[in-house]
């Protein structure tokens, strides 16, 4: 999952001048490169992240940067390569298969390639998957709040990127990484288990059911009201299950468990092109072109499901696929 790594995000020195002048004495740093949603890659391998150093680039150490943490090797950061550009430079927000630009090539001292987080997701390791995810979703956050909502000066970085502050001292509005919580649910009945997929997945892909939370509601009132708006089957007792971290762009799954009191599938909205239930049988015969990604808790809620039911692990399917 997202969230096992042993990555210390250092929240004590992003506010402390003092400790973070010790913990960079202590340890060297790496640098992760952000431009256009997507992570900097080494251009000889683009499994393998690109880390800067200040030897390589001096002009890291005056770059507004993102502290991510430390592995008690070296100490982390993340740079927006899109802060070094131009307005005219940079990769336009409407145009989200933009990739990097000559421009954008033209600032780094190295070449080097750039991956989407999903691409990289089968490929790298949890403490490094922390790393490119945290790096993605903190400087998403910085880009699409450059300017202040309440008086349109520009913002600055604070607390090692972790918080934006209007420049404008008459407003001093502040702005902190944005949320989006997101219930995601095992609805069984019986012996089977309730699993939907959208249009757009890779074929034959199914996934446990998820959507947003809306203001005024609790997550156990969002595991019912999704679960009948996507299959018009009423669920009751929501459990919760386990949390996971999902920075596509900036999503939290709040994983619950709940039993159904109805079974007939109507899918109601258009999100879903087909919701159905499935048995342990069907699971297995289909696993690998069936199942999501093993890194999703959506993953993790089927195969606590199956194991209840078999008391065996659950067919590994494919790791290259992308993940709900
Ligand atoms: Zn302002």
């Amino acid at each position: 999952m997202l969230s096992n790594h042993p990555i210390d995000n250092c929240a004590h020195a992003r506010e402390d001048a003092g400790a973070l002048t010790a913990l960079r004495a202590r340890l060297p740093e790496r640098t992760l490169v952000v431009l256009d949603g997507d992570i900097g890659v080494t251009a000889e391998d683009p499994t393998k992240l690109a880390y800067m150093q200040p030897s390589q680039w001096s002009r890291l150490n005056d770059l507004p940067r993102t502290l991510l943490g430390t592995d008690q090797q070296y100490v982390y950061w993340a740079i927006s390569l899109q802060t070094l550009l131009a307005d005219s430079q940079r990769p336009h927000p409407l145009s989200p298969s933009t990739r990097v630009s000559a421009a954008a090539a033209a600032v780094l001292p190295t070449p080097m390639a750039f991956r989407s987080l999903r691409e990289l997701l089968p490929c790298l390791a949890p403490s490094e998957l922390h790393l490119a995810a945290l790096a993605r979703q903190l400087v998403h956050f910085q880009e699409r709040h450059r300017y202040c909502g309440q008086c349109a000066h520009a913002t600055t970085l604070a607390k090692c990127g972790f918080q934006l502050c209007c420049s404008n001292l008459d407003c001093g509005a502040l702005f902190f990484p944005r949320l989006d919580p997101a219930i995601i649910v095992q609805v069984t009945h019986g012996e089977r288990i309730l699993l939907g997929r959208q249009a757009s997945w890779a074929p034959g892909r199914y996934s446990t059911l998820a959507g947003f939370v809306e203001p005024q509601e609790t997550l156990e009132q969002a595991v019912i009201r999704e679960v009948h708006e996507e299959t018009s089957v009423w669920v009751r007792d929501p459990q919760y299950f386990g949390s996971q971290p999902w920075p596509f762009p900036a999503s939290l799954m709040l994983g619950f468990t709940a039993k159904a009191i109805s079974s007939d599938i109507h899918c109601r909205d258009s999100e879903l092109e087909d919701a159905r239930w499935f048995s342990v049988r069907e699971i297995e015969a289909n696993a690998v072109s069936l199942l999501p990604s093993p890194q999703s808790i959506s993953y993790q809620l089927i195969e606590a499901w199956y194991r209840a039911q078999t008391h065996a692990d659950l067919p590994s399917p494919s790791r290259s696929h992308h993940a709900r």
